[in-house]
């Protein structure tokens, strides 16, 4: 089927078009610069970019696929997890189209689309399923074994703190570096020594490891990283910056990939694929491939634009949907922020 797909979780208005599992648009804008001043993304600020570009790149994306709107099958759209006043956007243009076009409209998850875009690789090779997939970006950390991508997706652990990237984000401000902190902190990193410090690692002690084995932990260390420039700022040292961002990225890394790993292994499941902007880290995708290789698992990584939000790994799980014969959304369906991971479909 030839779906079409909106996507307006965060800070990237994306539309996205696939006929089946093959890419024929992937369109995003994103306002990401907009939100730099305040070192975050801002939801009023990010609603607002997306209602301005939402037509744009609906236009944009329908030109890139060489398709006319009338010739798609469905839509599918975001409707949550994410920004409520974001993901309003999206919906709202979604339920517009569908009702103008009269095609079936598909509400789903955005956290299980990051999974849907490997479905979307081109070197021809299928999805393999089950997964254990790691889902690392400004909003979210999450640990999922997928066993079906339209009907079985159970979330072992998340954050019980801040996101991956936020940390990276606030990290890099507290360094004096600018927003967006993760690429900052990965080009700072290279110049510096990762075993040079030893922050904490978080919920990988014995006691934490009982009930938060597969859960993520970033404040701890953030707090660490804070007092030990602090300390060595009141003492005057002239302490390397490139040493304290290669060593936070290596105690954030480290931890993401131990337990995504141990997910791996605890479940039999020998294939991790990994998806959310701070998948472009560079040290992410090296010691991935390091653990992995190590540990007989099968890496996946989607092309960086699938990577981050996007709209054609929307578009990609409403075309699963509507493969496995699974009815549309009634139009009643609503944004729903805090969208439970096993909720593929609203
Ligand atoms: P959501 O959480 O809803 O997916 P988001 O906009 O926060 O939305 P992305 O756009 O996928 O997520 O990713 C942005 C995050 O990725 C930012 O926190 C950014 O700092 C981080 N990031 C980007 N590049 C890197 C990198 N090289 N290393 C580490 N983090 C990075
Ligand atoms: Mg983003
Ligand atoms: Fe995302």
């Amino acid at each position: 089927p030839l779906v079409l797909g909106i996507e307006t979780s965060c800070d990237e208005t994306g539309i996205g078009i696939v006929r089946g599992s093959r890419l024929l648009a992937n369109v995003i804008s994103s306002s990401m610069d907009e939100h730099a001043r305040y070192g975050g993304v801002v939801p009023e600020v990010a609603a607002r970019a997306h209602l301005e570009a939402m037509q744009p790149a609906l236009v944009q994306a329908l030109a890139d696929a060489g398709v006319e709107l009338h010739e798609i099958d469905a839509i599918a759209v975001t409707s949550g997890p994410g920004l409520a006043g974001a993901l309003m956007v999206g919906v709202a243009a979604a339920k517009a189209l569908a009702v103008a076009t009269d095609k079936p409209l598909y509400a789903v998850n955005h956290l299980v689309g990051h999974v849907g875009a490997d479905v979307l690789r081109d070197d021809g090779t299928e999805i393999d399923l089950p997964t254990i997939a790691l889902l690392v970006s400004g909003g979210h950390t999450s640990l999922l074994h997928v066993r079906d991508l339209v009907s079985d997706v159970e979330l072992l652990g998340e954050t019980i703190d801040d996101a991956a990237g936020e940390a990276f984000d606030k990290v890099a401000r507290l360094l004096g570096l600018p927003y967006p902190g993760g690429p900052q902190i990965d080009r700072v990193a290279a110049g510096g020594d990762p075993r040079a410090i030893r922050f904490p690692r978080g919920l990988s002690k014995a006691k934490d490891m009982e009930r938060h084995r597969y859960d993520f932990s970033f404040s701890g260390l953030k707090t660490a990283v804070a007092r030990w420039v602090e300390r060595e700022q009141d003492a005057g040292t002239d302490f390397s910056i490139a040493d304290v961002a290669a060593s936070f990225r290596e105690a954030v890394v480290d931890i993401l990939l131990t337990k995504a790993v141990a997910a791996c292994v605890d479940r039999g499941v020998p294939r991790l694929l990994l998806g959310g902007g701070v998948v472009a880290n560079a040290r992410v995708r090296e010691l991935a491939q390091e653990r992995c290789d190590a540990a007989g698992i099968q890496l996946r990584i989607p092309p960086l634009s699938l990577c981050t939000d996007n709209g054609a790994m929307i578009a990609a799980l409403g075309a699963q949907l509507v493969m496995a014969g699974k009815q549309p959304s009634t139009l009643s369906f609503s944004a729903d922020s805090t969208l439970p991971v096993t909720q593929i479909q609203a």
